[in-house]
């Protein structure tokens, strides 16, 4: 499953990378070029520009119009259009949220010095992007994306 998420979305870019899923994401492009990229690398539009989701059906690209504003409600619209696996969230599979490279776990000793110590004391395991070393960690990156997918799970089973 590969997404083109549109500039409006860029909390729902980050935790479809997040989740594992190939995710590119542009605060700026024209949508000729958004279409064609999409189209090309056969991905799928997350938009809420109603034009640009009328222009991709026009040349059959799949796309999802997202019309909320809350992000629990905007992914609940994605997925009504996408069924996602959302049980498995780890960081083995997720993807860097700066450039949607795939991170691998790096051992603590190694990064010591390149993150605020306070991160080191309390996380044990930690991921580095193959491409741009961004550092992720449990704390932040996983544990918060575990909080907003039960939310939208309890927002799902009651619909
Ligand atoms: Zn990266």
């Amino acid at each position: 499953m590969f997404f083109l998420v549109d500039a409006m979305l860029g909390n729902i870019a980050r935790k479809l990378l997040l989740l594992g899923f190939d995710t590119e994401y542009y605060s700026d492009i024209d949508d000729l070029k958004l279409i064609s990229k999409a189209k090309n690398e056969q991905r799928t539009i997350i938009s809420k520009d109603q034009e640009l989701i009328a222009r991709a059906k026009k040349q059959d690209i799949v796309s999802v119009h997202v019309t909320k504003e809350d992000e629990i409600e905007q992914f609940l619209e994605i997925l009504e259009h996408i069924p996602l696996e959302l049980d498995t969230i780890s960081g083995d599979t997720a993807r860097c949220t700066k450039c949607n490279s795939p991170t691998l776990q790096i051992d603590k000793s190694k990064i010591s010095g390149k993150i605020p110590q306070k991160v080191l004391e309390f996380n044990d395991k930690f991921w580095k992007c193959e491409s741009c070393n961004q550092i992720y960690w449990e704390g932040t990156h996983i544990k918060k994306l575990q909080e907003f997918l039960e939310k939208v799970k309890l927002g799902r089973d009651r619909t």
